[in-house]
């Protein structure tokens, strides 16, 4: 046995390039960096889900289908009754779990750029060959060249976030109807945001025979539980569960996602705030010299400012963490990306930029 060994020899040469998924500290910040929703739940809720974590079973394995959650994401979230749910620890992991099953040699998983970026990281981890196809300048969906594009790589999958991350725009629906209609494989519409824009291609996915739809709760209040599902056809998702691991899904996720889904208006209460707090927030920056903002059906908001980095730097001197995407895309160029936070955390997130604007000018 060597005595040494020497991951560089041992590793895929591609995930050795690769730079892991960066997880900013932010302890004592104000966080307005991962699109979490800033409330907690009320005390009563809180409560009955203490008395949840107090009877666990958490000595045995969890449900392995979730069929009891199922049936509560069924009902909340008004899934087609003809359609399959797969569940999954985040919908990165079912992500991850759709460019595997697709990943013969040489095969295409394409998205827009810019994207969510686990889109092309997964695609490196699952050996898929990445497409990108540029949006527009003004991030709207490129038709022309996605349509080209399609014809030229034949992608095994397409991923669609609706609305985007990180731009906050919904793309044109008919645009995205006119590639599913294209697309030789999967298109994966994934509507991480939907709670926060006013519409969804669920029903769509009756017409169209390779459509998948993704949603996830961690935008909605529950980031910490991690919990995605894909919504679909059975002949696609029978396959997709052979690939998902037993289990993924633990049985404090399965029993608190279930109470707190039975109260959904809590949750649509909250994302209505969020919203509101969003028009406020893009009024606010719309007016500050020097700042370009972009419209958003998302709980975040793109902008553009001079020095964009300084900027970033700046704001996380004074205790808010924000994303900084300058230097991420070429479209992106000085861009930065806020969460719509707290009434509270939104007024000082402004009132400090404004500050950093009028003390670098
Ligand atoms: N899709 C998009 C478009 C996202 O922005 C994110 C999170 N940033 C995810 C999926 C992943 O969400 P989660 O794994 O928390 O469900």
């Amino acid at each position: 046995m060597p005595n040494s060994y020497d991951p560089d020899q041992i590793i895929r040469p591609e995930i050795l390039a690769l730079s892991a998924y960066h997880v900013p500290p932010a302890t004592g910040m104000i966080k307005l960096d991962a699109m979490e929703n800033p409330y907690m739940l009320p005390t009563v809720l809180r409560d009955e889900i203490a008395q949840l974590v107090v009877n666990a079973p958490i000595n045995r394995y969890p449900d392995a289908s979730a069929s009891s959650l199922k049936v509560s994401l069924r009902n909340a979230l008004e899934i087609p009754d003809n359609m399959d749910v797969m569940l999954g620890n985040g919908s990165d992991e079912i992500i991850q779990i759709i460019a595997l099953i697709v990943a013969k040699p040489d095969a295409v998983l394409m998205s827009v750029e810019p994207a969510f970026v686990m889109f092309r990281m997964i695609a490196t981890f699952a050996n898929l060959q990445y497409v990108g196809v540029p949006l527009k300048d003004d991030f709207t969906l490129d038709l022309d060249a996605m349509l080209s594009a399609i014809v030229k790589h034949k992608p095994a999958v397409i991923f669609l976030a609706y609305p985007n991350n990180p731009t906050g725009n919904l793309f044109d629906a008919d645009a995205i109807l006119k590639i599913i209609q294209v697309a030789p494989g999967i298109v994966v519409i994934d509507e991480a945001y939907h709670a926060f824009a006013d519409t969804s291609l669920m029903d769509k996915l009756v017409q169209y025979p390779n459509l998948l739809l993704m949603r996830t709760l961690s935008k909605l209040g529950l980031a910490g539980l991690r919990l995605g599902l894909l919504v679909g056809r059975s002949e696609w998702l029978i396959q997709l569960e052979k690939m998902r691991l037993p289990y993924n899904v633990g049985i404090m996720t399965q029993l608190i996602a279930e109470t707190v889904l039975s109260r959904t208006d809590v949750l649509l209460e909250q994302a209505n705030i969020i919203k509101a707090e969003r028009a406020k927030m893009y009024r606010r920056l719309a007016v500050l010299n020097g700042i370009q903002v972009f419209p958003s059906d998302a709980n975040f908001i793109l902008f553009r400012v001079y020095g964009a980095s300084e900027v970033f730097e700046a704001l996380k001197q004074r205790g808010i963490l924000i994303k900084n995407l300058d230097g991420t895309h070429p479209l992106l160029v000085n861009c930065l990306r806020v969460t719509v936070g707290t009434p509270e955390e939104n007024t000082q997130f402004c009132e400090t930029l404004q500050t950093i604007l009028s003390e670098t000018v």
